[in-house]
């Protein structure tokens, strides 16, 4: 007996777009993204396309009108509902261009809900480009099977991230002068948690004892060694997601 073919199928490429989905939804695809679906993926008249808009789950859409340089996406079935994911949040300071961009890409594929970059004294970069940074997250978002981005904030300053501290987030703080072990600090606080990695030339003495003269801070060691920003930023997400996150 044949197998019966797996629906949606599991090659169907992923599409994040602006349009908000709904059945019977027409999603008029140009650009870049119609660029990917006909001339990289090979996508023909009533193929499936997975899309996803962040708020309405992940929809199966089947490609219409293909052109050259355009097609149409019509929503058929809801796939999958919103996802909830563990609520974590990145703070980090800008770093270099390709680093940051890696701790976007990898904050997403982790489950990050929110990244807060955060503006410190000793940053070697003091400007952000958002819109190369949303691109980064909806790269990810598409591959890892998110059916939201994390939310991206503007970049603040230290002495405003504190003062505006939300009441019940822990402020995990990576502190490369010193902390105390990760895991028996992470089980002893549970519950909404946010990650705070400095820059390349990390804190200074005063923001340090700014941050650890927060109530909500808990500083914490990642290990003997000094990280590069973006492997702390990276392991102690994971570390999170495995001690207090959704990989248990
Ligand atoms: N230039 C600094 C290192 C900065 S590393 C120095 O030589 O001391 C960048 C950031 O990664 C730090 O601010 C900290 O938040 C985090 N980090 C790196 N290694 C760490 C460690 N072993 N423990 C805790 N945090 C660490």
């Amino acid at each position: 007996m044949p197998a019966t073919p797996a629906w949606p199928p599991q090659s169907a490429p992923r599409l994040h777009v602006e349009t908000q989905l709904g059945e019977g939804v027409a999603v008029s695809v140009d650009g870049n993204a119609a660029h990917y679906l006909i001339s990289v993926m090979r996508v023909k008249a009533d193929d499936i396309v997975l899309l996803f808009d962040g708020r309405s789950g992940e929809w199966a859409a089947r490609a219409r009108d293909i052109r050259k340089r355009d097609l149409v996406l019509m929503c058929e079935a809801q796939t999958r509902t919103i996802e909830q994911v563990p609520d974590f949040w990145l703070c980090c300071a800008p770093i270099r261009k390709g680093r940051i961009d890696l701790i976007a890409e990898k904050a997403c594929e982790l489950g990050v809900a929110r990244i807060q970059p955060v503006l410190t004294r000793r940053a070697v970069v003091d400007k952000l480009n958002l819109d190369r940074l949303h691109a980064h997250l909806v790269e990810a978002a598409e591959q890892c099977g998110r059916t939201a981005l994390p939310e991206l904030r503007e970049l603040l300053k230290l002495d405003a991230l504190l003062r505006d501290w939300p009441d019940g987030r822990h402020l995990f703080f990576a502190d490369e002068t010193g902390g105390m072990p990760l895991a028996q600090e992470l089980a002893a606080h549970r519950g909404p948690a946010a990650l705070l990695i400095g820059p390349e030339g990390g804190f200074d003495p005063a923001e340090r004892e700014a941050i650890r003269a927060h109530p909500a801070a808990v500083p914490l060691s990642l290990g003997p060694r000094i990280l590069r920003a973006e492997t702390a930023a990276i392991a102690a997400t994971a570390a999170w997601m495995t001690l207090n996150g959704d990989w248990q």
